[in-house]
């Protein structure tokens, strides 16, 4: 039986969310068994062939001119079809803003369950389980799939990819799928990039962020400074993004996104659990707080305490001065 995984691209480029499902579904496939089935849905095809060396077999391509953008009722109507053609024991989606939105859609069509933002799959024994964070990253579930195929959405940057085996090409294959064009239903008409020439939020590496403890919006230059240094994306917390200092699209947390970079700077951002919600998978978390009892340290690895107004250029200096 194979494992289906949803290769998402944006602007035609495949992000790193595809490459981590098909990490997982190689490992997966370890115990599973059966091949490792991508399934693409865009307007072109190009380039699919490589993601042989990311670990599929085959993908399987929808593709549209109306799939430039993301279409969800098209996106859902190709990714039920690839799976009613493949059959697969599971199917796996990044749960990116687009997984978030594709995943729900696809299980509703196919009337089967969906385990959402897993941070861990297992199949001791050929039994699937995922397991999730529940009430804002408080506690873990473990769930079970009683229907097949199981289905989930991972959490990005918390599965690696598999080390890529070099000239190793997947086959593409067209696929079929009912879905008219012609009667949609939502139209995307456009899409604002919000952070300013720097990786997506979800898509980082290394997050520096902020929060009211800055006093102020003209005080984010020193996030932004310390973030350059570091070859960050800037982050923030409601406070701030409520305040006006920050758009929307910077907000880490419960009602904002979720990362889990591999390192995550948090700057006068006191750790309420609807912060810690979006961030506390994060590998590495350094927070600077003058409070040492701010609920920040409780899931800091390394911690400073200290007004952050000296910490923080000492702190930019000194790593400019390591670059
Ligand atoms: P504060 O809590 O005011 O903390 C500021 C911190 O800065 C303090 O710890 C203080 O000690 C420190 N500080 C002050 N001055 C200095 C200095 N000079 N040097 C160093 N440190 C200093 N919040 C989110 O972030 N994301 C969400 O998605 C989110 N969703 C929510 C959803 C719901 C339903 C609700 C009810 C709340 C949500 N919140 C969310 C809000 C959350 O509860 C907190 O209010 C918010 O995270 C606080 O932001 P903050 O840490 O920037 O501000």
């Amino acid at each position: 039986m194979s494992i289906l995984v949803y290769i998402e691209q944006r602007d035609g480029k495949i992000r790193s969310v595809a490459r981590e499902a098909l990490g997982e579904a190689k490992r997966l496939a370890a115990t599973l068994g059966g091949p490792v089935v991508g399934v693409h849905c865009g307007a072109s095809d190009e380039g699919l062939a490589s993601l042989g060396e990311a670990g599929a077999e085959k993908v399987l391509s929808a593709k549209h001119e109306a799939f430039a953008r993301y279409e969800g009722a098209g996106y859902a109507a190709a990714v039920a079809a690839a799976v009613k053609s493949v059959s697969p024991k599971l199917v796996i989606f990044g749960a990116s803003s687009i997984g978030k939105d594709l995943a729900p859609r696809v299980a509703a069509l196919l009337g089967v369950g969906l385990a959402a933002d897993c941070t861990s799959l297992d199949a001791a024994g050929g039994k699937l389980t995922a397991r999730r964070p529940v009430m804002a990253g408080k506690a873990f579930e473990r769930v079970a799939f009683p229907l097949e195929p199981a289905m989930a959405t991972l959490r990005p940057k918390v599965f690696a990819p598999a080390p890529p085996e070099a000239g190793r090409s997947a086959s593409v294959e067209p696929l079929a799928f009912p879905w008219d064009a012609s009667k949609p239903r939502a139209v995307v008409t456009g899409t604002t990039g919000a952070t300013g020439g720097r990786p997506d939020l979800t898509e980082s590496e290394i997050i520096v962020s902020g929060g009211r403890g800055l006093k102020g919006p003209e005080n984010f230059t020193l996030v932004e400074q310390l973030a350059d240094a570091l070859g960050a994306t800037v982050g923030a917390s409601r406070a701030v993004v409520d305040a006006g200092w920050r758009p929307h699209g910077d907000q880490v947390g419960q009602t904002g996104k979720t990362v889990s970079p591999k390192l995550y700077v948090a700057v006068g951002i006191s750790g309420a659990i609807q912060h810690l919600a979006g961030m506390s998978s994060s590998r590495c978390i350094v927070a600077i707080n003058k409070d040492a009892d701010a609920p920040i340290f409780k899931v800091a690895d390394y911690g400073v305490v200290g007004d952050l107004f000296e910490v923080v250029p000492a702190l930019t200096e000194a790593i400019r001065k390591l670059h």
